[in-house]
């Protein structure tokens, strides 16, 4: 039976047996114990599967990742402590000291300072790309080292909507996976796994989680990549881990498994950015309504968006489900149910009349969160995104005067009235 997406919300990840807990247990344990030093040996050597220490696995974690894995399609998934963990992991388990990624420019500002100033001080170097770009400008920022492609389905704050299968295909022409931050759309929207993209990855701080209860992350792998085919490009993956016994992960554990196993056994061993089994368990609470909650994100959003595009103090309004909106185009094809709850405009008036309209919004409220149960505002030039001059704020798709509102799953009339006598004051 094919499941619908709701149900694997539902009921996906775990499926308990008879007499079994009808939810997921919390394993609250750091360890396990053998009767055998033998038997936890065997597990060290990842001869067979089994749980021994939680900074390496954790049942509650892998029931959550097992529903994410089911939600977007793949063959392997890992949660993590965040959505930056998840990301750096990501592309850190296929680029090293030397190599070199391509990224669209319009992605989250955390992610871009990764790229641009962490990762290069590891001698990893990126390049930004509009995501607007033509085939042939993509293809021009591919060097020989380049081990990955990296851009947002929906990029926060910009709201561009990538075109998938235009970044899988340069992606593939030369030899290299596409990872894709789902994070806003999440999979009940959009799955880029069926455009091309072969690592999804997520910040299920956001709409997974929806109620603002706890930072993670997940990295989901399509297990479509050949691994082996590229041989040469991720030795990584396709030549022993000395480190770990000498296990070749392509080998031992196919295109199915090994960029995840990898991720664990080597990544979270060193860095330990592991989820908590306690969050884990409120990220599956999160999950069992998500799809619930994106129909009225995605409902908010809209009237939002079409209220304000017909205000007389509103300057410009970006929401990729608005007819006329620069990424309608993309919307209708990658999210033909809807994106997100997330506009951005501006506030006719710039940068003080945007920070008096914020200040008078009565039920949204001005938080770096988004993607939250209840409606909440930004003004990234002058908070989340203070770090980057005008130059990279613009390359990014962000303008001084934009508000970002994170539209929440309150009644929607509420939602607009608030916003029409907070405009009122402006
Ligand atoms: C928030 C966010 C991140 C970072 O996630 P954290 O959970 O805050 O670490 C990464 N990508 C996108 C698209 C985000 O919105």
């Amino acid at each position: 039976m094919t499941e619908r997406i709701g149900t694997t919300c539902v009921q996906g990840g775990y499926r308990p047996g008879d007499a079994q807990p009808r939810q997921i247990p919390i394993y609250q344990s750091t360890t396990w114990k053998y009767d055998t030093s033998e038997h936890m040996g065997k597990l060290f050597d990842l001869e067979e599967s089994g749980y021994f220490y939680t900074r390496l696995q954790n049942p509650t974690n892998d029931y959550v990742a097992a529903k994410i894995c089911e939600l977007e399609g793949g063959t392997a998934a890992m949660l993590t402590s965040s959505g930056q963990a998840a990301n750096f992991y990501a592309m850190f388990n296929i680029a090293e000291c030397g190599d070199h990624i391509v990224a669209s420019s319009a992605i989250y500002g955390g992610t871009y300072n990764l790229l641009a100033v962490t990762m290069k001080r590891m001698g990893i170097e990126s390049t930004f790309v509009s995501p607007d770009c033509t085939p042939e400008e993509l293809d021009a920022a591919f060097r020989p080292n380049t081990k990955a492609v990296f851009g947002e389905t929906i990029a926060n704050p910009a709201l561009a909507v990538l075109d998938i299968e235009k970044f899988a295909e340069a992606a593939h022409a030369h030899g290299v996976p596409l990872i894709v931050d789902n994070t806003f759309p999440t999979p009940v929207n959009c799955r880029p796994f069926e455009w091309g993209a072969d690592i999804v990855t997520h910040s299920t701080t956001k709409y997974m989680d929806g109620h603002g209860a706890g930072v993670g992350g997940c990295i989901v792998d399509s297990g479509k990549f050949d691994w082996m085919a590229h041989a040469d490009k991720f030795p990584g993956l396709t030549t022993p881990d000395e480190s770990y016994h000498g296990v070749t992960y392509a080998e031992r554990f196919g295109n199915e498994g090994a960029f995840i196993t990898k991720a664990t056994a080597q990544l979270m061993r060193d860095f330990g950015s592991i989820q908590s089994p306690q969050n884990a368990f409120l990220l599956n609470m999160g999950l069992e309504s998500l799809h619930v909650r994106m129909a009225q994100h995605c409902k908010n959003g809209q009237a939002v968006a079409e209220f304000l595009s017909n205000h007389p103090k509103v300057a410009w309004v970006r929401f990729p489900g608005l007819e006329g909106d620069a990424y309608h185009d993309l919307a209708q094809k990658y999210l033909p149910e809807g994106g997100c709850g997330v506009v951005s405009f501006g506030v006719a008036g710039g940068r003080p009349a945007a920070e008096k309209f914020m200040a008078a919004l009565k039920l949204a409220q001005i938080a770096t969160h988004v993607a939250d149960a209840r409606t909440c505002c930004l003004h990234p030039a002058s908070s989340t995104h203070r770090q980057m001059n005008d130059d990279e704020l613009a390359a990014a798709g962000i303008s001084a005067d934009l508000v970002r509102m994170s539209c929440g799953i309150e009644s929607t009339e509420d939602l607009i009235a608030d916003i029409a006598q907070a405009l009122e004051t402006v």
